[in-house]
This record gives structure tokens, C-alpha cells and sequence, in this order.
């Protein structure tokens, strides 16, 4: 008789990026040394955006929309980010174009829920969703420190992440992955040396 399959692992995306326009970036990482999309259908993109705290009550939409529009949002972020972090011309039409998508309402609400301001759409498409994404990306491009904005310094690692850190002088992704493998390292070395 076959033993029963173990269950997949399912492997997340890692949320260090300290800024959601980057944790978007980092939603395409390397895995077993080589780079791995963790949005590979529209329920990875709902509960990517479930963990990142952001409304994933998506309306009616065609398969693949949300996945679709992820990804170009995802792509158009990780050009201005490169271009802006290079000092480059950023040409920022494409985030524009994505934001223009976003028509609401800012409408102040007090039920039994108490206060709070709220972002009223008319109509609910995938886009609307991913605004704020494109917001914070927005955000990012306008009011970021590019200093602060980095990469993880090992060098197989893509991740990127705002040091929000008070000395600035975050160097990994994560102290547990690469942090950790660049201390291992630098033990061998002291010991072979
Ligand atoms: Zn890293």
C-alpha cells in the first residue's frame, strides 16, 4: 500500500521588506539559488495581501485578473525603484496610469464601529485592491530616502528593504537566513585562518 503523501509545504514569501511597496518586490525571491514567483495564482496574491494587513475581499473578477494585475503593478514598482535608487530618469507614466484606475471617495464614518475615514469605491475591479500598493509605491518615490532603501548585502539574496533601523545600518534581509549565514561564514574563515 502507498503511504500517504506528506502534505505540501507551503513556503511564503518573507515580509521584511519594512515598506509594503518593497515587500512586493520581495514577493519574487531566490529559492534554493535560483528566483522563485511567490504570486503564481490570484489566491497567492489574496493571501499575500491578508498577511500584509491590506482588504483581500476581492469582488467578482476574471481567473487570472488579480494575479495579472499584480504582477504588472509588481514590475512597474521594481523599474522606478531601480531607476530612482540609480539616480536614474524615472518615467513614472506607467504608476500613473495604474493609479488613475483608482477613482474614490474619502468619506468620514461613525457607526458602531466607531470612527474612521474610509476609501469608498463605485465600482470594485482587481485594481482597486492593489492600490494600496500603488499608493505606498507612490509614497515611496516621492517621500523614500533611497539611502535607506537597500538591498540585502549576501550577494545570491535579491531581497530589498527600508532601513528603518535608528543607526541605518541594516545589512540583511533577515538575521536568520542570510545575517545568519554570513556569521557562519565569517567563523570558518577565522577558524581556517
Ligand atoms: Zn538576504
Amino acid at each position: 500500500m502507498n503511504s500517504p503523501r506528506p502534505p505540501a509545504v507551503l513556503i511564503e514569501p518573507m515580509l521584511i521588506g519594512d515598506h509594503a511597496a518593497l515587500d512586493l518586490l520581495n514577493t519574487v525571491a531566490q529559492v534554493d539559488g535560483a528566483p522563485r514567483d511567490f504570486l503564481q495564482s490570484d489566491a497567492d496574491v489574496l493571501r499575500w495581501l491578508d498577511r500584509m494587513g491590506l482588504p483581500a475581499d476581492a469582488p467578482a473578477f476574471t481567473p487570472h485578473a488579480l494575479l495579472d494585475a499584480t504582477r504588472t503593478l509588481r514590475e512597474t514598482v521594481r523599474t522606478l525603484v531601480a531607476q530612482r535608487k540609480a539616480g536614474k530618469n524615472v518615467d513614472v507614466a506607467a504608476l500613473n496610469a495604474f493609479l488613475a484606475r483608482g477613482h474614490y471617495a474619502v468619506q468620514v464614518v461613525a457607526d458602531e464601529g466607531g470612527w474612521r475615514v474610509e476609501r469608498r469605491t463605485e465600482q470594485r475591479c482587481v485594481e482597486h485592491l492593489l492600490m494600496p500598493l500603488a499608493e505606498a509605491a507612490a509614497e515611496l518615490l516621492a517621500n523614500g530616502d533611497f539611502n535607506l532603501v537597500r538591498k540585502c548585502e549576501q550577494s545570491d539574496c535579491t531581497k530589498c528593504f527600508y532601513d528603518r533601523t535608528k543607526s541605518h545600518r541594516r545589512r540583511w534581509c533577515s538575521m536568520a537566513t542570510c545575517g545568519n549565514r554570513h556569521k557562519v561564514a565569517n567563523f570558518r574563515k577565522r577558524q581556517q585562518g
